[in-house]
């Protein structure tokens, strides 16, 4: 079976974790310090603070705007569940806005409608990769007082108008999974140009105490307080050698991105019936999926005929996402319901995910265009 999506792990990403193993600092040490100014340089950004997932990289982000019972975040649909889930976590009230038919990404026009007095943030979610439209965002927030949240879990690499996914938005969160662009197994991190939050987000990965193991060695002291209430979700010196280690070859992962991405489009044009998504031009795409709407106009539910076949040929399409407000736990618990979001479920019953990683191969390229074609025709 060909996945949708593969880590690639070489030997000098082996190296680099096995040295952190024979090291005194196996977490809290100089290689979280370094992953932090690595992939801070490497967006154009000042400060960022790596954690242990995705998902602890959105609570934190949601701490330090000060989510709390009352407040309301605007997000997406499409999107993984955590981009919600994390408003949750602090007590606040997820508001669902939906998204551009072409490019599934957060439409600012329908944020706007769903602003209200205890609005206090937006997340936007670069979806496969590609970066929403953040001057229109930017300009909105700004207006209303909002803080923007990036969820660019997708996004490592990409560009709007020559800025950087990362450097985008207030606070901007990455994830390190290893279906992500670059892998520490697990992890995470949020890039901001703000000292204030960086510092609340140190505090909420360690407890909420104010120095760490590392810094009261430093002193040569046991004095430390506790001045916020946090978590442990700090990340692994031998994770962050193997984000450094990885994150010196996205640039040349990314490329290989574009020229699969590429062969798809081109496989694609002259069949009516696979739709890839909008591309806007102003836009570097990371493409962390490659997503096609099925559309045929023969029967009712072919993409989920069109995945079953193309499963029972080895091809590992996937379905991205079943949109958040749909889940049993946001119906029951949340409120939330069918309708609510239509172009998101409208695109929901069509999408599908094909394979998309570097080291794809051209032959197995050839076999996923040629047997997609051709349960198509
Ligand atoms: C992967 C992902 C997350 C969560 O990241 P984890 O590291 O798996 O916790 C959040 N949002 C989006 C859009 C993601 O793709």
């Amino acid at each position: 079976m060909i996945p949708y999506g593969r880590q690639s792990v070489d030997q000098n990403d082996i190296d680099a974790v096995t040295e952190v193993l024979r090291s005194d600092w196996l977490t809290t040490g100089p290689r979280v310090t370094e992953f932090e100014r690595a992939l801070a340089d490497f967006v154009g950004a000042a400060y960022a603070v790596a954690v242990s997932s995705g998902t602890a990289a959105l609570h934190c982000a949601m701490h330090a705007v000060g989510i709390a019972p009352g407040v309301e975040v605007i997000v997406p649909p499409i999107t993984f569940a955590a981009t919600a889930n994390c408003v949750l976590y602090q007590g606040g009230t997820p508001v669902f806005t939906d998204v551009d038919s072409g490019t599934l990404l957060i439409d600012p026009l329908q944020v706007e409608k769903k602003i209200t007095p205890r609005t206090k943030a937006v997340i936007a979610v670069d979806y496969a990769g590609q970066p929403c439209d953040y001057d229109a965002l930017k300009a909105l927030c700004t207006r209303y007082g909002l803080t923007l949240v990036a969820d660019s879990c997708h996004a490592l690499g990409a560009k709007y108008k020559g800025r950087s996914a990362g450097s985008l938005a207030d606070l901007n969160v990455f994830s390190f999974h290893p279906v992500k662009h670059i892998t520490t197994g697990e992890g995470g991190a949020i890039i901001t140009n703000d000292p204030e939050l960086a510092a609340k987000m140190r505090l909420f990965r360690n407890h909420g105490i104010s120095t760490d193991h590392h810094q009261r060695e430093l002193q040569g002291s046991w004095y430390y307080e506790m001045v916020d209430l946090g978590y442990n979700y700090r990340i692994t010196d031998f994770q962050c050698s193997l984000g450094i280690s990885q994150l010196s070859k996205l640039a040349k992962w990314i490329e290989r991105r574009h020229e699969i991405a590429q062969t798809y489009d081109s496989a694609f044009a002259a069949q009516p019936s696979i739709c890839p998504l909008e591309v806007r031009s102003d836009v570097y795409h990371a493409y962390h999926l490659y997503v096609v709407r099925v559309q045929s106009a023969r029967a009712d539910r072919e993409r989920d005929t069109v995945f079953v076949k193309l499963r029972n040929r080895g091809i590992g399409v996937n379905v991205h996402y079943i949109p958040v407000h749909l889940h049993p736990y946001y119906q029951s618990r949340i409120g939330t319901h069918t309708g609510l979001c239509p172009v998101a479920e409208e695109a929901y019953g069509k999408i599908l995910s094909l394979p998309m990683f570097p080291t794809l191969t051209d032959d197995e390229l050839t076999r996923v265009t040629s047997t997609f074609v051709e349960i198509l025709s």
